[in-house]
């Protein structure tokens, strides 16, 4: 009897034995379906043994479902055992985690969506002389005649010459005198060829080439409109010239169309896949599978992308390396970008960690060697030069609305001359607070430590954590005063103030209250593009990565509240938006203008950002983090504790490091409530362990969480975070 072993979607850190299906073949990482408990599961086959961990009787039989999909590649269970292993998270959940949802149903398969292909002619086809056919044989000679002439034929253009001229191009294709190349319907529309390097882009460029075939984690740290795309693109040409595939992650879903653009348009007869949680489960299905075959030569994703399998992959880009939503914050607590290095590092190929604001831990990796950096320190538009800074003390002045008279007269002047100008604000909704004057009450949510946003314009309240939403009330609850009031500002009133001030200005609000829908961005981003906005007023989702090449003034509000949290990334969080947002101002010829209100002018965070100077704030950062011993001079993980009351989580935590044995070089903290400590109805705790040395702190993790599961409760909720970024 042969036995398989199977993983499969459920909390239990092992596999599960079953008897082999009649198949005649069997093979590790093939999708199998197998009988658990009351219901049918979709599992994968992770090893193959003569004999059972448990005895025969108990055994049951697993299905084979689909033939046609291939087994997963070895590298990528791989790399999902690594996952496991380091995030200690069970083999099933993270296999699953990474497959696509259509592959975990047991549904049948739709029909592959035949992707318009083109047959090109090989220089095998390009050598067979027309004579050498019989003349009888007309669709074989108008075909080959086509082909040589247009050196290819799309299988619509074969069907107008024959019906039966599809069969004919598949005998060319099993003679090997043409190739199948699959394209996209509109790629042939927009076409860019490759820019005139500045010297810069050709020394990053020349050192990533010069070691194309072997790992290497390149930062590639280069101002905002530094030209970090054309770099992407030049070396991403030379991988798909050597029949490569390259996959590039970016951090928000929002980018994918834009720089999918780029990409198309530069690479039009390759067949480019673009994965994100927004496809249905089928396209995204779909996607998958082609990358599999390697018939995608382009993969680009958000972070669920890095679990793709790409038998040819040569390369890897993680644009905006900086982002922290690479990490995944629940589940498989897992960060795209560190997983990407550890893929490259298994393939053996390079990495490119591009940013203008790396993190402080891929800095501190370059600096010491481990990453290779490649400066680009100038903007790659001819006379583009980065933008002026300047702050105005909130405390000196007063303002309107929120609005300071330097930042509304800066406005005016954009709208006298016709520019583009753009309000910073990351906070949407219409205010922060509502509340009430006689006796102060707030509005706050039931489920979640945390207050609820004034909408104004659904005329109700929000909780921006649980999405819990409710009527604006006509009084104040707990004294019925009808004077309530909205406090502090939120996109939504300074659209409005600025409605105000300047009627005829057509004003534009991006958050994502208003960019649900995947079209509405792209209308929006085809407005802002074709002059059709004057000032622009959106949250974070502006500062990534967009190019508006109109934009000449940016005005930021509400900055300071993360100089002083208590989070110990808070600052490194907001210079890199700040670098962000203000590069996004400043066009060819004229210096933009970036006008920030502060209460802190002289905060040392606010003077490297007036000098763009990245590497001294860097440098200061890790002053503090190498004093404070916080990463990247040591290694985190957080243990995390849910439950109805905090008592019982923290009792969990209690009893948790009870178990611990002290081990050197381990720092165990005290359990304490999480920073957000209620949050959908329940209540968080947590437990910091720290240590000089990943390796002892992962030693230590799997001894450890092998104990965790086995104390008894039944009331707590709780996950290990490996490199956690929320406390
Ligand atoms: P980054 O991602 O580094 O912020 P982008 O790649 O978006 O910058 O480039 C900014 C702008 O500079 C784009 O419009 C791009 O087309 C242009 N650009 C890039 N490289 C060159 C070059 N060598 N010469 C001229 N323009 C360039
Ligand atoms: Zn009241
Ligand atoms: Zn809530």
């Amino acid at each position: 009897m042969i036995i398989i072993r199977v993983a499969l979607d459920v909390p239990v850190d092992s596999l599960f034995d079953y008897i082999a299906p009649d198949a005649t073949q069997l093979n590790i990482g093939s999708l199998v379906r197998v009988p658990f408990g009351k219901r049918f599961m979709i599992g994968i086959i992770m090893a193959i043994a003569n004999d059972a961990q448990v005895p025969h009787e108990k055994l049951k039989q697993a299905e084979v479902i689909w033939q046609d999909v291939p087994p997963l590649p070895a590298t990528l269970i791989e790399l999902f055992e690594f996952c496991s292993r380091y995030y200690h998270h069970p083999i099933g959940m993270v296999i699953m985690n990474g497959l696509p949802t259509r592959l975990r149903s047991s549904k049948l398969l739709p029909q592959r969506a035949s992707a318009p292909s083109l047959f090109r002619l090989t220089d095998a086809g390009r050598a067979i002389a027309p004579s050498s056919i019989p003349a009888r044989n007309k669709i074989k000679h108008r075909l080959l005649a086509q082909l040589k002439e247009a050196g290819s034929i799309s299988s619509k253009e074969a069907k107008q010459i024959s019906l039966r001229a599809a069969g004919t191009l598949q005998e060319f294709l099993l003679q090997g005198w043409v190739e199948k190349v699959l394209i996209e319907p509109e790629s042939a529309l927009n076409t860019s060829s490759p820019l005139q390097l500045t010297a810069e882009q050709i020394t990053a460029i020349n050192a990533i080439r010069a070691e194309i075939g072997l790992f290497n984690t390149w930062l590639l740290h280069g101002v905002t409109g530094s030209g970090k795309t054309e770099v992407y693109l030049q070396v991403t040409a030379m991988l798909l010239k050597q029949n490569r595939q390259v996959l590039i992650l970016v951090p928000e879903i929002n980018l994918t169309p834009q720089l999918e653009a780029v990409f198309r348009a530069r690479f039009p007869a390759t067949y480019l896949v673009s994965l994100h949680s927004r496809l249905s489960p089928v396209e995204r299905m779909h996607g998958w599978l082609q990358a599999q075959r390697g018939e995608a030569g382009i993969v680009l994703g958000t972070r669920l992308a890095i679990f793709t399998p790409l038998p040819k992959l040569g390369l890897i880009i993680v644009d905006e390396e900086h982002d922290h939503s690479f990490k995944q914050q629940d589940g498989l607590r897992y960060s795209a970008r560190d997983v990407a290095i550890f893929r490259a590092k298994q393939t053996d190929i390079p990495i490119i960690l591009g940013s203008a604001t790396p993190s402080l831990e891929s800095y501190y990796n370059a600096i010491t060697g481990r990453y290779r950096r490649l400066c680009l320190r100038i903007r790659a538009v001819k006379n583009a030069t980065l933008p002026v800074i300047r702050y105005i003390n909130t405390r000196a002045i007063q303002l309107k609305e929120g609005l300071s008279e330097p930042l509304l007269l800066a406005l005016e002047n954009c709208l006298t001359q016709k520019q583009q100008s753009m309000i910073f604000i990351n906070r949407r909704g219409y205010a922060p607070v509502l509340l009430c004057k006689s006796c102060t009450w707030l509005a706050a949510c039931s489920r979640c430590s945390s207050r609820l946003v004034l909408h104004l314009a659904q005329k109700n309240l929000r909780c921006h954590y649980c999405g819990h939403k409710e009527q604006l009330p006509p009084a104040c609850p707990q004294c019925g005063d009808q004077d309530l009031m909205p406090f502090g500002h939120g996109t939504q009133r300074i659209e409005a103030a600025l409605a105000k001030f300047f009627p005829e200005a057509r004003i534009l609000r991006v958050d994502r209250d208003n960019i649900r829908r995947k079209e509405a961005w792209q209308s929006m981003l085809t407005a802002i593009h074709q002059q059709q906005v004057d000032i622009l007023v959106g949250t974070q989702l502006l500062a990534k990565g967009h190019y508006f090449p109109n934009l000449s003034f940016v005005g930021v509000l509400n900055a300071d509240a993360s100089l002083y949290s208590t989070d110990f990334r808070a600052e490194e969080r907001l210079f890199a938006q700040l670098m962000q947002v203000a590069g996004r101002a400043g066009r060819a010829g004229t210096a933009g203008e970036v006008l920030i209100q502060t209460e802190f002018p002289d905060h040392p965070l606010y003077h490297a950002l007036k000098h763009h100077d990245y590497d001294a704030h860097a440098q200061m950062l890790l002053k503090e983090r190498e004093i404070t011993h916080f990463p990247p001079y040591s290694y985190q993980a957080l243990l995390n504790a849910e439950a109805p009351h905090i008592d019982v989580a923290i009792e969990f935590l209690t009893t948790a490091t009870k178990l611990i044995e002290p081990v050197k070089q381990i720092e165990i903290f005290d359990p304490v409530p999480a920073q957000m400590a209620r949050l959908k109805g329940l209540e968080r705790a947590h437990l910091l362990i720290q240590s000089s040395s990943r390796k002892k702190l992962q030693l230590f993790l799997s001894d450890w969480y092998i104990k965790l599961c086995k104390i008894p409760n039944r009331k707590v909720r709780w996950a290990l975070d490996v490199d956690p970024l929320e406390f």
